[in-house]
């Protein structure tokens, strides 16, 4: 059986962006291989009461498909989800995607030149190339608290949020208080007979300002898409800018400074709560928070706002660095995911057997967020440094598609070739990033957050720069970077 010309790691926004850039090159040898059953990424995954995307819906989506039907200025996930469908459908996706597929190993032949997938049902799979869009914030991190284990009630994490779980009546306790926290205590606040939230650094929260888009608008975008089309130029250049306060000028944030004060001195109006809320770090420093009904949340007669470090989790509840014990009969743990380990060892090897979470462990690099020397013919979707704290990440992402695309179009023409990233390339790329990074207010603003590799410090995580200067870096495939290697003849493989 012939081997796949490209095989593409996850149905998420990058899964299905790329294999869209692949059809709309013509090129229909693509397979996707995905774990959940159904599209969506992270907005299949995520399931909490609340989940919503904090970026403006018109610019959260792909610029080749714009959507005049958002409902709200922010998408609640389920519109993201069926966006995504509405793509997977629209694009014939279905026929080239097995669901329900965990790949557990990918290894790199290079004669004859293939990458060999494991699926751990058994399932195999050959592939010349493969496009790795498993996404960074796929991996739950579950908080390391002694007695977790022990806890007798419910505990599940955010991203696992079970189906139709009742908590009315129930003590919940959440540990946690980020972007996904924030989303979903006021929706589970009224429901609960009590609500403990283990805070261990206070967020800076921005005022939402969600609100819905009126019929007659929908209408309009549907009519006259060049409308949409300014509306999102004018949400990008509203944005763009803010990297500047990020990146080179901490003060250049002062007026969100100054009006996340306000916001928090509106909503909360006791003094001592609203102290514990203020938080410590620099702006920015970790994921600016959009709300405009946490903070109320937090002001309810059945919240009990935690700021002591947790001691243990007891089979009864969590026991506080004070000595005291709260009750619960479920736990949530808001706590994130493996940002700077996005792969779990053994997942893929490359060249020479290379593992490519043990070229990572000391936090991800790339060259241009894409290639990674030793792993030729790969290619990794919002891969390190890939990450925003002021845009749309599909504006990085879309600016990955074409660049993947010319390169496999590249791979297309030189069949009897690979690419792999030349090591001095990749040095360059990540030092010139290194060096924008370290004056940043990610690596210098007081706070640890995930953007940084938990024991090196090394930021593997966040752009440093406007998202037009990595579409531009990333405008032309540059073979010149890459080592050409001529490959082995193919032999008979088998394909499931
Ligand atoms: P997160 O931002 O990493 O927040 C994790 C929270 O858990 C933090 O408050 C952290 O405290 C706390 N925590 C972690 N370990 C802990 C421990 N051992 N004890 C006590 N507290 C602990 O995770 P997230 O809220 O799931 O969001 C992750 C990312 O997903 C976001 O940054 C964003 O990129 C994405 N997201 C996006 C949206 C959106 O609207 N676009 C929505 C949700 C999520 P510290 O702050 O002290 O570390």
């Amino acid at each position: 059986m012939t081997p796949v010309g490209t095989a593409i790691l996850g149905a998420g926004f990058s899964g299905l962006g790329m294999a869209i850039e692949l059809a709309r090159r013509g090129d229909r040898d693509f397979r996707i291989l995905e774990r959940e059953n159904g599209a969506g990424g992270t907005w299949w995954l995520n399931r909490y009461p609340g989940c919503a995307c904090d970026v403006p819906a018109h610019l959260y989506s792909f610029s080749f498909a714009p959507w005049p039907g958002w409902s709200r200025r922010y998408a609640p996930r389920g519109e993201i989800q069926a966006y995504l469908q509405a793509l997977f459908e629209s694009w014939a996706l279905d026929h080239h995607t097995r669901f329900g597929t965990e790949v557990t190993a990918m290894e790199w032949h290079p004669s004859p030149g293939l990458w060999e997938i494991r699926a751990g049902d058994g399932r195999r799979w050959h592939a010349r190339r493969v496009v790795l869009a498993a996404g960074g914030l796929a991996r739950p991190a579950w908080p390391e608290i002694p007695g977790l284990d022990t806890f007798r009630g419910r505990a599940f994490h955010s991203q696992q949020w079970p189906s139709g779980e009742p908590l009315e009546d129930r003590r919940v306790a959440v540990i946690g208080t980020g972007a996904s926290a924030i989303q979903f205590i006021p929706e589970i606040q009224p429901r609960v007979r009590a609500l403990h939230v283990y805070q261990r650094s206070a967020p800076w929260v921005l005022p939402r300002r969600d609100r819905p888009v009126p019929g007659w608008r929908r209408r309009l975008y549907g009519r006259l898409p060049g409308l949409q089309r300014l509306v999102r130029w004018g949400i990008y250049w509203r944005l763009e800018p803010r990297v500047l306060g990020l990146v080179h000028h901490p003060a250049l944030s002062f007026l969100h400074r100054s009006l996340a004060r306000r916001h928090l001195k509106k909503q909360v109006p006791d003094p001592a709560l609203r102290a514990r809320l203020a938080p410590e770090h620099e702006m920015g420093c970790k994921r600016v928070l959009l709300s405009d009904d946490y903070y109320p949340a937090m002001t309810g007669g059945n919240v009990e706002l935690v700021t002591e470090g947790i001691r243990r989790v007891t089979p009864d509840g969590i026991l506080d660095d004070s000595g005291s014990l709260r009750r619960a009969d479920t736990l949530i743990a808001a706590t994130g995911f493996q940002a700077t380990r996005p792969l779990p060892p053994g997942l893929v090897r490359g060249r020479d057997g290379l593992d490519l979470a043990q070229a990572w462990q000391d936090g991800p690099v790339a060259y241009k967020g894409t290639t990674v020397s030793g792993f030729p013919n790969l290619f990794v979707l919002l891969g390190p440094n890939t990450a925003l704290g002021h845009s749309s990440v599909l504006l990085m992402l879309e600016s990955q598609l074409q660049y993947v695309g010319q390169a496999l179009a590249w791979l297309d023409r030189n069949p009897d070739r690979a690419l792999e990233v030349r090591p001095g390339a990749q040095k360059d790329w990540n030092r010139r990033l290194q060096a924008r990074l370290s004056t940043s207010v990610w690596n210098r603003g007081g706070c640890s957050s995930w953007y940084l590799h938990p024991e090196t410090g090394h930021n593997a995580t966040v752009w440093p720069g406007f998202t037009w200067q990595f579409r531009r870096g990333l405008r032309r495939f540059d073979p010149k970077a890459y080592l050409r290697p001529r490959i082995g003849r193919e032999r008979a493989v088998s394909n499931a």
